[in-house]
Parts: C-alpha cells; structure tokens; sequence
C-alpha cells in the first residue's frame, strides 16, 4: 500500500483562502501597519503595495480612525437596527453615502462587508421581481472572471471557476450564468438563449479586479446599460473595490455614466478599519416596501451587525479624511502616474506580456515563463507587497497616500525581481 501523505500542521488559524502546504512554515504575521507600511513578527518592514486586499485606501493605523473607534465604543459599542430600533451612527452614515451616491435618491442597507452586500443585492433583485408578480425573473448573470466575495451568492455567480467548484452543482445557489467579460454581442446573445423573462438582474465590477485588474472595453458599458434597460434586467454594480475613489471618483458608476439599480461597497468605505458593507438601493427597488398599506412586505434581510455603530463611526472618520487630506484628487495623479510606469516598465521587460490600469490599480501580467507567485515573493525580499491575479497577473494598488518615490520604487522593485526571473 502506498504510504499516505504526511498531514502538515501549522498555526491553529486556518487561511481558508489558502493552499495549506504551500504557504505552512512561509506565512508572513503582519502585527503593525504604519502608514504605506507594515511590519511582521519576523523583523521586515514592507511597502503595502496593495492596500492589503484593496482596502487600505487611507493608509494603516490613521489615528483620526482610532480616536473614533474609542470614543464611540466609550459611548455606545452598537446596537441593532431591527424593527423600531436604529442607532445614531448607523443613521448619520446612511445620510452620508446619501449624498455621495452614485444612484438618486437612495436607500442604504448596511451589512458587514463586501461578500454579505453582494448576498443583500442578489437577494433583493430576485425578491423584487417576485413581489411585482414577474415569478420566472430569477437568474443573476454576471461576468467571466468576476469576484463578487465568497458568500453562498458570491460563489455562486463567481466568474473565477475555481471559487465556483466544488459543491455539488454548479452553482451553489440555483439560477446563475457567466457572459464573456467583455463581449455586448455574447450578452445580448446569452440575454435571448436564457429569456429576458427568466433574468433578475446583471452584476458587473466597473473594473474587475481579482479577475486580473481587467477595465471595460470602450463603449462596453454603453452596451450593458441599454441591454439592461431594453430587457428589465436590474443593474448591480459592484464598487467594493472601486467605491470610495480608487478610479480618483468617488464611485466609477458615475465615472463611466452607469445608471445602477443597486451599487455594492465596502472596503474604501472604512478603509477597512472596520468590517463594514452596503448597498445602495434605487426608488424602484426601496419604494414598494415603504408603501402606506398593512400589505407592504418586509425584505428580511438582517444581521446582528448591521449598521454597527462603530463600524459606522470609524466609516464616517474615513470619509472626513480623504476630504480633509484631498486624497481623491491625490488617487487621479497617482493614477497618472502608475499608468507612466507601467507603460515603460512594459516597454522594457520582455517578461511582462501586459499592462493594465483602471484608476490607482494597476495589473502587470506576464509570460508564461515567470510565475506571478515567484515574482511575489521575491518582492517581499526587496520590502515590497504585490499579490498574484488571475492570469498571471501582479496587482498594484498602494494606499492613497502614497509617494511619487514609493510608486517609483514599487514599479522599480518590479522591473527589477522580473529582469531576474528573466535571466533564470
Ligand atoms: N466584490 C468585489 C469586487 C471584491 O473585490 C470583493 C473582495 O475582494 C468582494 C466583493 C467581497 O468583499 P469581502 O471580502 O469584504 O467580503
């Protein structure tokens, strides 16, 4: 009988995003951020050159954010917003994203990140189409190469079939379909095979981003937007990672002239100094509920956690900053600028097979020689964090706060780990 392979140990904290024997006896604990920086217990000192998972807009340990978090804990550390009950942070945030949103007149239904808002969206897309007696309008389509977090929705219209698989079926909740990502003719086709009937709604990122940083295609979205509108298809577009101003707006649904059902956020809207998501939600979409009559249904979506109040606090500090530190007018230099670097980087390195840029984050995929995990790590050597993609591809997305030197000195430590895996 062939001997079993060894079972590895490790930490008692499983990274249920990881594969376990590749990363046990290599995994790096980050205990202070400082800034565009962190530390680990093992002594190094890195540049964030991702924003950890595209959250860190603001930088790490701000101490505006802090001083928030302790004084409204102080005060009151949340309370719910089931039935009568709301909590003062939770209604002040909501006014906020209010005003900041992308979609007229909002509601705003807050949740605790990006894969839970993702679920409220599916959830009440489908829940609309039933209360207005259009029974058949179920299926959520959504894109090759999407990442809409790994709740039960999130896996379920996940365009990476890798999250997709594995459960049985091939969706995890029934009633989903993949188009190609940047193809109006395969959707228009898909939307006709399917039946606009039997469609609840669309879900787009306006820049897909572990998809391998993928930006629309001219004149894609124009194409989305009508199909949508031509065939009572509801519009979910999913900011978690662009929401807040990493395109340099504060949300890219208005930057590409998308009018949303739904808008997704999460991540920039605390700078992920507290678990904290939504959605906001259009007239259409809120007002049946609203309506003065005993027989108004109740959405039923709800969480102890909903509308936290120090999540909301910290939110509303997050907001106060990139206003007072003018970090989006910041985020459109920065943007610039990565653009300029990864051109020539491009221009330079024969192992990079491709830029791409779609505000202040930036993918650089290469040829099939060099893996974008090696050259991962051999930028934590140099002091330098990116992230592999799909499609060999190496995500750049630092703080808002970054230099003009440190963006050069990312894109630097880049040409430089690649021009090694180049002459191996
Ligand atoms: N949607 C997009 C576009 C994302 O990038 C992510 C996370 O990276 C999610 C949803 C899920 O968000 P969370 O990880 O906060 O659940």
């Amino acid at each position: 009988m062939p001997a079993l392979p060894a079972v590895l140990d490790g930490p008692a904290l499983w990274s249920a995003q990881a594969h376990m024997p590749s990363v046990l006896g290599r995994q790096l604990v980050v205990d202070r951020g400082e800034g565009c920086y962190l530390r680990t217990t093992d002594g190094r000192r890195l540049f964030d050159g991702t924003a950890g998972l595209w959250h860190a807009n603001i930088g790490h340990a701000h101490p505006a954010l802090a001083q928030a978090a302790h004084e409204q804990m102080l005060r009151l550390e949340t309370h719910h917003v089931f039935g009568r009950f709301l909590n003062d942070r939770a209604v002040a945030l909501a006014e906020q994203l209010a005003q900041l949103s992308p979609v007229d007149d909002p509601k705003v239904i807050l949740g605790s990140g990006g894969s839970d808002a993702i679920d409220v969206a599916c959830k009440l897309a489908r829940r609309h189409w039933q209360r207005a007696g259009r029974t058949t309008k179920t299926t959520i389509l959504s894109r090759e190469h999407a990442y809409h977090g790994l709740h039960a929705f999130g896996t379920s219209i996940a365009g990476l079939d890798v999250n997709r698989e594995g459960y049985g079926t091939g969706s995890l909740v029934p009633e989903t379909a993949r188009v190609p990502v940047h193809d109006a003719g395969a959707l228009a086709a898909t939307i006709a095979a399917i039946g606009p009937e039997n469609i609840a709604a669309f879900v787009t990122e306006p820049v897909q981003g572990t998809g391998g940083v993928n930006p629309p295609v001219p004149g894609y979205f124009d194409a989305v937007q009508r199909l949508c509108r031509e065939n009572d298809i509801l519009l979910v577009v999913d900011e978690v990672i662009t929401g807040f101003g990493r395109t340099g707006s504060m949300f890219a649904t208005a930057r590409f002239g998308l009018d949303a059902d739904m808008v997704v956020f999460a991540k920039g809207v605390t700078s992920g100094y507290a678990p904290l998501g939504g959605v906001l939600v259009s007239p259409a979409l809120w007002r049946p509920f609203y309506t003065d009559d005993a027989a108004t249904p109740v959405f039923r979506h709800g969480a102890t956690y909903a509308g936290h109040a120090t999540a909301c606090a910290v939110a509303t500090a997050n907001l106060r900053v990139l206003e007072d530190e003018q970090l989006l007018p910041r985020v459109e230099v920065l943007a610039d600028r990565l653009a300029g670097h990864l051109a020539e980087l491009a221009a330079r390195r024969p192992g990079v097979r491709e830029v791409r840029t779609g505000g202040f984050l930036g993918g650089v995929s290469l040829v099939d020689g060099i893996r974008a995990e090696d050259v991962a790590d051999a930028l934590i050597e140099l002091g330098f964090v990116s992230r592999p993609l799909r499609g060999n591809t190496l995500q750049i997305s630092p703080p808002f706060t970054t230099t003009d030197r440190e963006l050069a000195d990312l894109v630097g430590a880049i040409d430089h780990a690649v021009a090694e895996a180049e002459s191996r």
